[in-house]
């Protein structure tokens, strides 16, 4: 092969790791400002992140990138190059197009306008006030729709809110999300009335018995140890910290997640950190050959949260993870729990009950809140309804999907903080990702039948080395729906996932 064209294709590489090695530490810095920073440290780190933010941009937008990543293309030996090398070419031109296409006065006019929406949004929302919220919000969204018209050219899409779906969800597009989404709608709200009306109703009582906190970070370690992400011994790529909102940050060796504790719902410790632990194995066992390169990064957004509610809920909420799990969290908490028998435990962590705040909405009804904020988004960006609808149009339709009555903004419209933050085409990743590991488990299912006697017997080795090999491993090879393909043989399909619910919910409430 030409040597010209490798030697091009090596500094390209190099260039994009010092990228990474720099973003990776921007990623501790913003650990540390949410788990440990003293507060008097905050301007110091804005001052910090301000400067790493300035030289990540003129990494990212150095123009010996684009003129390597011209020779490398026009080459005429370039179709020698393999499926990685390509597909790393083709990622970093993408990243690069976006990062030089965007004018720089309006990506600091965005992040501006984003922090005074931010603020302005906590305030609003502590006072039920949307009228204060909507001029901020109205700024934001127009100069979202500047960027995405621009960044829709760049990324070749039919809207600008693909392009903002693009962002989290490679090539997906709305009219695809669209029609996924109204087969789950149907699918869902048939299932939560079937849960509604069963003669079986779950008793959660015990879940308001006090756990001590020092209690519940043990049991954070022992799920941890459970699912293999190390957070213990001399050798552990992992830790475990404390903040309000869960997450995960790091990739590789170093990935660490937080979750809360309170003392009286020990269960949402207990949840948040097999989800947190989900993502932190996709992002550890990408392939190590990969490192600091555009391939080994992970699929999506979407395929993030696969990963997560596969651990959380396809594991962490069968009958057969607590048949193992349950007299170990007897033990760790002495007498607090020790008259629960496993199938009203079972039952009590599979509550269905429709509810006005998406964070604590179960497995059957999130996707539903999650439909609620795609249809008002894309309609947003397509000038079907204003700023101003917002309000109305959402009290309605979370009585048409949820059966439920918005009594004040706060408690509606302006509860996430997606929106205020210029998160746009976000949302529709988590109910992709519920789709997505409705299919990867049909999947592992024909390869792994006895998973689940696995399971009851402690070992979720063998799932998580076919979650590896199947998922994890693939990195950024694909855009999510050549890997759904890829790891299922299948186009995108929600009925797996339907399946999977119908199946466990008509057993546990009896219908
Ligand atoms: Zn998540």
């Amino acid at each position: 092969m030409a040597e010209k064209l490798l030697s091009n294709y090596k500094k390209l590489m190099e260039k994009g790791r010092g990228l990474f090695i720099l973003q990776s530490a921007v990623a501790v810095i913003h650990w540390d400002m949410e788990t440990m920073m003293p507060p008097k440290a905050i301007k110091l780190r804005s001052q910090q992140l301000a400067t790493l933010s300035r030289i990540e941009h003129k990494m990212s937008t150095n123009p010996e990138i684009g003129t390597l990543l011209e020779e490398i293309m026009r080459h005429p030996e370039y179709d020698k190059l393999d499926a990685v090398q390509k597909r790393n070419v083709y990622l970093t031109k993408k990243h690069y197009d976006e990062q030089t296409k965007l004018p720089e006065e309006l990506v600091a006019e965005i992040a501006k306008q984003q922090a005074v929406t931010v603020d302005v949004w906590k305030k609003a929302k502590a006072t039920k006030d949307f009228s204060m919220f909507k001029p901020e919000l109205e700024k934001l969204v127009g100069l979202k729709k500047k960027a995405a018209e621009i960044l829709m050219e760049v990324k070749e899409t039919a809207t600008p809110y693909d392009a903002l779906i693009d962002i989290f969800e490679p090539k997906m597009t709305a009219e695809t999300i669209s029609r996924v989404f109204d087969e789950l709608k149907e699918g869902l709200v048939s299932l939560l009335r079937k849960c509604e009306n069963a003669p079986k109703q779950p008793d959660t009582s015990i879940f308001k018995r006090k756990v001590p906190v020092d209690v519940q970070r043990k049991i954070s370690k022992a799920l941890a140890k459970f699912i293999g992400y190390d957070v213990e011994s001399k050798e552990a790529g992992g830790r475990i910290d404390e903040t309000e909102h869960p997450f995960t940050t790091g990739y590789y060796d170093d990935v660490r997640i937080t979750t809360h504790y309170y003392e009286d719902n020990f269960a949402s410790s207990l949840f948040s950190v097999l989800h947190e632990g989900g993502h932190s194995i996709y992002e550890q066992n990408l392939n190590p050959e990969w490192i600091f390169q555009p391939v080994g990064t992970a699929c999506s957004s979407g395929f993030h949260e696969s990963q997560s509610r596969f651990v959380e809920n396809i594991i962490g909420r069968s009958r057969e993870f607590w048949v193992y799990f349950l007299p170990k969290l007897k033990e760790l908490t002495g007498n607090i729990l020790s008259d629960i028998d496993l199938d009203t435990f079972v039952h009590a962590v599979n509550q269905v009950k429709p509810s006005k705040i998406r964070v604590n909405a179960d497995e059957v009804t999130y996707g539903l809140h999650i439909i609620v904020r795609f249809n008002l988004e894309r309609d947003i960006f397509a000038d079907k309804i204003m700023v101003t609808e917002l309000p109305e149009n959402w009290n309605q339709s979370y009585e048409d999907h949820l059966g439920v009555e918005i009594e004040n903004d706060s408690e509606g419209v302006m509860q996430d903080t997606h929106w205020a933050s210029g998160l746009y085409g976000y949302f529709p990743s988590y109910a992709l990702g519920n789709i997505y590991s409705g299919q990867i488990l049909a999947a592992m299912e024909k390869d792994l039948s006895n998973w689940r006697s696995q399971i009851a017997k402690g070992n979720f080795n063998c799932v998580k080395q076919w979650l590896i090999k199947n998922v994890h491993s693939y990195g950024n090879l694909y855009d999510p729906l050549d890997l759904i393909k890829k790891v299922t043989g299948e186009e995108l399909r929600v009925k797996p996932y339907l399946n999977y619910l119908n199946e466990k919910y008509s057993k546990l409430y009896g219908f």
